[in-house]
């Protein structure tokens, strides 16, 4: 802090001194009306120790959604602990597996809302394929010197001094459960410091995530008015693998297609009927190739005509310090596709993949035939921008230029005679959506505020404009219309959804600093 180090500087003449010694006063009342100093290091550590008692009765209830009861005893447990700290909470009814709701008592209509998302139901678990007990008797971990782990009592974890790579193993001690304790041991440290949030704060715990929150979209809706915010933070999934700080502003959804082009009525002997037969195999993948160039860029007229990225979004996705040279090592490319001048930018365009081909003689089926079928699986990944109907109807049309005609199923005798190149063509959305806001919104400024006020400006928060990957957001903000930031909290090498899953408690120290730091900066 330049400032201390400036009003102990004895050697300057005394207007500057009077001046300089003016300074901690004033950055300090510069701090309170935004709300509050940044916490420690230090401060967060002891905050966050006060709740690891609690962090492991939670992780020791299994959360496995395939259980309504397992899911109640969970949402009655976190209702418990949000209420002894002040919030009020209710119970949203979800067809026997309630979601949570908290909301810090004293909000004040001159504040601004925030509502942060999070999920109390995890992974299910095979018990054998984890190194402990039980996935559900969390335990604590050291690293090893050859690199692997090594359980250790866990009573240090609850006093005594701490190592930040530590880390608990246990299933949802990274996903998602970590964050919510992060949340409450940021509200333990609000209260001993006496501070009052620069925003209003809801919570909403998903009972349902890891199944996809098939219900989220109805319970914002059935409590629209309780939930009503002006922006939504979510607090899950892992961060950066340089584990600095991370903001994620969007995600593609994902929907299915598939592609069959019909030959002759039945597969036939490539000797009699070679250079005779249309092959459709040979169809297919000329079909294909016409879609896609070598370079991986889709070439269906329009495919890509609403993809939109300004200059500054550039700037930021350039500045995302991914290891590209390591990842295509890794991934044993030479090159990568030249969708996007780098990673983060080829995922801001939706993308056309194909899954697999199938056709008659294939490996052990193989034999001198002419295919009667050639399929295609397909998926689309899509932008908020670029529907899955936008991008369905952009390849239906692309298809019908190649001269084909499209038909619902098997042709009928009469199409076979009436057209030369047959083909059916079929898409639909997974259900999950494609979600994005502005990186310059309000709640993107003040989050990226939030983040370099505790963490420094250099290195800077990395900031994704829209990550390649599938999640429920769209479900999640769909109903409340609202902008929103994703801010993961924990260790990108968690073994989310795998056994093992753990949880690096320097990230747990460093999630109760993010969250002090965006509930005492006004939105
Ligand atoms: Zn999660």
């Amino acid at each position: 802090m330049p400032f201390q180090h400036a009003a102990d500087h004895t050697c300057a003449p005394q207007p500057q001194r009077r001046l300089l010694a003016l300074l901690p006063a004033l950055m300090l009342g510069a701090a309170s009306l935004a709300g509050a100093a940044e916490l420690s290091v230090a401060d967060a550590e002891r905050h966050a120790q006060g709740t690891y008692r609690e962090y492991f009765e939670f992780l020791s209830l299994p959360n496995d959604a395939i259980s309504p009861e397992d899911i109640r005893k969970n949402v009655d447990w976190a209702e418990q602990a949000f209420r002894k700290r002040g919030f009020k909470t209710q119970q949203l009814a979800n067809n026997g597996k309630p979601m949570l709701y908290a909301e810090l008592a004293n909000s004040d209509a001159a504040r601004k809302t925030v509502l942060f998302y999070m999920h109390l139901d995890g992974q299910p678990v095979i018990p054998t394929q984890w190194a402990q007990k039980s996935p559900w008797t969390p335990v604590l971990k050291r690293k090893t010197a050859q690199g692997g782990w090594e359980e250790i009592d866990s009573a240090q974890l609850f006093s005594g001094p701490l190592d930040p790579e530590w880390r608990v193993f246990g299933r949802a001690s990274a996903d998602d459960k970590g964050p919510i304790m992060m949340m409450l041991a940021t509200i333990d440290a609000l209260k001993a410091r006496g501070e009052q949030p620069a925003v209003n704060v809801k919570v909403i715990l998903d009972s349902e995530e890891e199944k996809g929150s098939p219900s989220i979209s109805q319970v914002m809706q059935a409590n629209r008015e309780l939930l009503r915010t002006d922006a939504i933070v979510i607090h899950d999934g892992p961060m950066h693998a340089t584990n600095l700080p991370t903001l994620i502003f969007g995600n593609r959804g994902a929907a299915d297609a598939k592609l069959t082009v019909y030959g002759a009525k039945v597969p036939l002997h490539s000797g009699h009927y070679g250079n005779y037969a249309p092959n459709p195999a040979q169809r297919l993948a000329n079909l294909l190739a016409s879609m896609k160039n070598d370079q991986g860029k889709v070439t269906v007229p329009g495919y890509y005509d609403h993809v939109k990225i300004s200059q500054a979004d550039r700037k930021i996705m350039a500045a995302v310090p991914d290891d590209q040279a390591a990842l295509q090592r890794r991934l044993g490319i030479a090159h990568a596709d030249k969708v996007g001048a780098n990673y983060q930018e080829a995922m801001q365009y939706p993308s056309l993949n194909v899954r697999g081909m199938a056709s008659a003689a294939v490996g052990d089926k193989v034999a001198n035939i002419v295919p009667d079928k050639a399929e295609a699986e397909l998926d689309l990944r899509t932008t908020p921008d670029s529907s899955a109907a936008y991008l369905g109807k952009r390849i239906e049309e692309h298809i019908v230029r190649q001269g084909y005609h499209l038909v619902k199923g098997a042709p009928t005798d009469e199409e076979r005679s009436r057209y030369d190149k047959l083909a059916t063509f079929s898409y639909q959305s997974e259900g999950a959506d494609a979600a994005g806001s502005p990186i310059d919104s309000a709640v993107g400024k003040w989050a990226y505020k939030s983040l370099t006020d505790s963490f420094g400006a250099s290195p800077a928060p990395v900031r994704i404009r829209m990550m390649g990957g599938t999640v429920p957001t769209a479900e999640i903000v769909g109903v409340l219309q609202v902008p929103f930031a994703i801010i993961p909290l924990v260790n990108a090498d968690n073994n989310q959804h795998a056994a093992n899953e753990n949880l690096r408690m320097g990230n747990y120290v460093n999630g109760v600093r993010t969250i002090h730091s965006l509930l005492t900066h006004p939105l």
